[in-house]
């Protein structure tokens, strides 16, 4: 099934696709104020806000729910912006269609269920509608994808999936570490499938939504999902991580925008030397790697020799320490060897355990 580029149903689209609206729809006047406004943003399209809320914690606001359906409505109407909002059950489905809510998203409390993708993704069957998709909250990235793929065999085309970050026990810098490999792993995976950014709920934290968006953009991502409230600090919901719609405005002015290819002689031409280097010092790094397998080979037979297990945690323990105490002298981040490190050494033991293995089922072969 193929998947719809973004801008044969998305009019007048020039990259990057912007969506904007505030987290959660609170009062008609609020959806209505906030949509003039970035209606005004030549480049945003599509006007979200939340109605019925995914909340941690109960009593927390949850959304208006259908009440607020009218309000996107005559959004659409007024403004001309397309509409989205949030669906995790048939019921909203069901109320969303009937409101002409022109594409549905599915948040990343609901992508982590397959059962709750499935039953949405049913009740979608036969409406061609566009859907989006956020990551699952957990850094699970074959539940993203299976989340695709039962849109794409309910015959939906028009896809798009939204990289929201992954939670994280640990306190750091962001809301929902962004963890870039896994949206790039699903570009990868699916080519065709349009990739938008959620700055707002990574960072949480409305001073670095700027930043996380530029990141998206060098990242060739796109398009944007930005939470965006015309009075950010009394919002009912994610108050710390809106934006005003004239933030948003001055920020898309200020981005850089880049493009995965450039037809500049002279650029192409510096690239191509710089590429070689990189082949070159690849092609070194993979000899290198063939000499150390083979003196692990030998390190197998000589402790075959001294019955001496494979594995030996104080080995790997001096092992990481020393690589990340060099790499550090270099420059390198520590974090990075430590992760090549333990792919590394882990070969290593493999080759070992293999050697140990094949050994013994040969000994046992040579006695009669
Ligand atoms: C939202 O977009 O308001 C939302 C609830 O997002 P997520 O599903 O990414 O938490
Ligand atoms: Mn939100």
């Amino acid at each position: 099934m193929p998947i719809i580029p973004l801008n044969q149903w998305i009019p007048k689209l020039k990259k990057p696709l912007i969506v904007a609206g505030p987290c959660s729809a609170e009062t008609e006047e609020q959806v209505l104020q906030t949509a003039k406004k970035l209606a005004e943003i030549e480049d945003v399209r599509i006007f979200r806000a939340g109605i019925w809320k995914p909340r941690t914690r109960p009593n927390s606001f949850e959304g208006l729910g259908e009440e607020a359906l009218p309000w996107l409505a005559k959004v659409k109407k007024e403004t001309g912006l397309l509409t989205t909002c949030e669906v995790a059950n048939t019921k909203h489905v069901e109320l969303a269609l009937k409101y002409g809510i022109d594409i549905l998203w599915i948040g990343a409390r609901t992508t982590v269920s397959p059962f709750a993708v499935q039953e949405i993704a049913d009740a979608l069957k036969g409406t061609g509608i566009p859907v989006m998709i956020k990551n699952p909250i957990n850094a699970d990235f074959a539940l993203w994808m299976g989340a695709v793929e039962r849109f794409l065999n309910v015959g939906i085309e028009k896809i798009v999936a939204i990289h929201r970050g992954f939670s994280s026990a640990a306190p750091g810098e962001y809301r929902n570490p962004p963890m870039w490999h896994i949206p790039l792993s699903l570009k990868q995976r699916f080519p065709d499938l349009p990739m938008i950014c959620d700055p707002s709920h990574i960072t949480g934290k409305r001073e670095n939504v700027p930043r996380v968006c530029q990141k998206a953009m060098d990242l060739d991502m796109d398009g944007l999902i930005v939470e965006t409230h015309p009075t950010p600090e009394k919002a009912w919901s994610d108050a710390a991580q809106q934006i005003t719609p004239e933030t948003l405005a001055s920020m898309l002015k200020n981005m850089e925008y880049r493009t995965a290819y450039s037809s500049d002689r002279k650029f192409e031409a510096q690239l191509g030397e710089l590429r070689s280097k990189i082949d070159r010092l690849d092609t070194e790094i993979i000899e290198t790697l063939q000499l150390r397998n083979k003196v692990a080979e030998e390190i197998a037979k000589a402790k075959i020799e001294n019955n001496v297990t494979a594995f030996q945690l104080k080995r790997m323990d001096k092992v990481l320490k020393d690589r990340k105490a060099q790499a550090e002298k270099l420059g390198l981040r520590p974090e990075y060897i430590e992760e090549l490190y333990n792919t590394v050494h882990a070969e290593s033991v493999k080759i070992q355990t293999s050697i140990m293995v094949d050994n013994k089922i040969l000994s046992k072969k040579e006695k009669p």
